[in-house]
């Protein structure tokens, strides 16, 4: 843009400058016309007076007259045979006068070269008698003068009037444009989970202006639409909850019976097993439809995370030692951090819950905790089956899976899309690194900000 406008701002300067001096150039001209008319009507004037006073009066009264005209020496008066009528003696003898004296009525002019200078050259026929010719001569150095400054001028004005209108173009666009920064800038951290959010609107009543109120419009209309699935999700989880429960009771007071055939146990056990299967896909799914409608369950308060990562590693230690899993925790003392204590309790179990789920009979799983006054990490690490690398950037969406047919076990596939919106929450970041067949290493780092002084 800077450039388009700089090349049609040059465009015009030059024009401008063009017409500017061709207008010059026949000013100038036509002022030099009209002075040495000017000065031939004087002469005139002076010759008609003194027609009838002696030649060295009249010389006389030449000589007074062309010694208060500027360039006077270079006026002369011929007859029309081309003798010099006045001044007898000139005092520019070898300026060049015309070898043929006009002899036509009215003024001509005509141009010439005398020692490297150009002259203009004015004779005047007079009706006298006997008939008369003034020749009056003035140097054009003047103009020529005036005209290479002018366009001197020109030739630094343009590359400077360039730059500065680059400059000055360069920057009233990113003036202009700072706005439409801004507004990609908000549009861009909008998404799913803030679309409350709107992209401030200056009252310029300009096309800016409209161009950011119908992305308003659009966004209150997006989280209308968004708003709306959620509320079914959480209807719908919510609502399916007791019939499950109810299911779940009914299969479990079934296999309290001791008499129960082995067939039925069978059909019970499994229904058992699916009902608390989608038990906690209900439980994930109203989890997360309601921390999109922006009220999910965080309620801040000091927390400190060693106790609860102990705890959690407690409760999967007997599921690992039955895998025949090694764990290793490492702690360094307390480590504090603003938050909500069920959300990072459900952080930290969704975390170990996977290494242990993903990594096979006799693997490592290792949880360490380490806490500075600037930052909190929690890092959790096994040597599992890992995750392919195609899957990783979308690995905290939800229901996004990898392959089954790695003979994973049983999951929902919202359980990192659950931690990533509790760390979100808490303004941590959670990242994961992984290898398939090698190992995943998942690390939560709290922000100073959101950290607390241990103790
Ligand atoms: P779920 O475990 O219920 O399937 P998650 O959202 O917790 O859902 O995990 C999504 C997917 O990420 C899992 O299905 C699994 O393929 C992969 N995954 C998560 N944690 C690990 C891990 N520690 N090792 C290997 N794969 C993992």
């Amino acid at each position: 843009m800077t450039l388009w406008f700089s090349a049609i701002f040059l465009g015009g300067f030059v024009l401008f400058g063009f017409f500017m001096w061709v207008d010059l150039a026949y000013s100038l001209s036509q002022g030099r016309d009209r002075t040495l008319t000017r000065r031939a009507a004087r002469i005139a004037e002076m010759l008609d007076a003194t027609n009838t006073i002696s030649p060295a009066s009249r010389e006389a009264r030449f000589e007074q007259l062309t010694d208060v005209i500027p360039e006077g020496s270079l006026i002369q008066v011929f007859d029309i045979a081309g003798a010099r009528v006045l001044p007898r003696n000139s005092s520019a003898p070898d300026f060049p006068w015309p070898a043929r004296i006009a002899v036509g009525a009215g003024d001509e002019f005509s141009s010439l070269e005398y020692g490297g200078r150009m002259f203009r050259l004015l004779q005047r026929r007079l009706a006298s008698n006997p008939p008369l010719v003034i020749l009056v001569a003035g140097q054009l150095e003047d103009n020529r003068n005036m005209m290479a400054r002018f366009t001197t001028g020109l030739a630094w004005a343009s590359p400077a009037m360039l730059a500065l209108c680059a400059l000055g173009g360069y920057f009233l666009n990113r003036r202009a444009l700072q706005p439409i920064d801004q507004m990609a800038a908000t549009l861009r951290s909008i998404s799913i989970g803030n679309l409350s959010q709107r992209l401030p609107i200056a009252n310029a009543k300009d096309e800016l202006q409209r161009l950011g109120e119908t992305c308003n419009d659009m966004l209150a209309r997006l989280e209308d639409a968004v708003n709306s699935i959620n509320r079914f999700t959480a209807d719908a989880s919510h609502e399916l909850r007791s019939p499950v429960a109810l299911i779940r009771t009914v299969a479990e007071y079934a296999l309290r019976n001791p008499h129960i055939d082995r067939d039925s146990r069978e059909a019970f056990e499994e229904i058992l097993a699916e009902t608390v299967e989608t038990g906690q896909l209900l439980e994930d799914m109203l989890t997360l439809a309601r921390a999109d409608a922006g009220y999910g369950t965080i309620a801040f308060e000091a927390v400190e995370l060693a106790e609860l990562v102990d705890d959690a590693v407690a409760r999967l230690r007997p599921l690992a030692e039955a895998k025949h899993q090694t764990v290793d925790v490492h702690t360094s003392g307390t480590a504090w951090v603003n938050g909500d204590r069920s959300s990072l309790r459900r952080l930290v179990s969704i975390l170990l819950d996977n290494a242990v789920k993903y990594t096979p009979t006799g693997g490592h799983i290792g949880v360490n905790l380490a806490a500075s006054n600037s930052e909190v990490l929690l890092t959790v690490c096994d040597s599992g089956i890992g995750i392919p690398e195609v899957l990783l950037p979308r690995i905290f969406d939800r229901f996004v899976r990898a392959d089954p047919s790695r003979g994973e076990v049983n999951g929902t596939g919202l359980g990192l899309a659950i931690a990533k919106w509790i760390a979100g929450a808490h303004s941590a970041n959670l990242t994961v690194q992984s290898k398939e067949q090698a190992g995943s290493v998942f690390v939560v780092e709290f922000r100073p900000d959101e950290s607390q002084p241990a103790g």
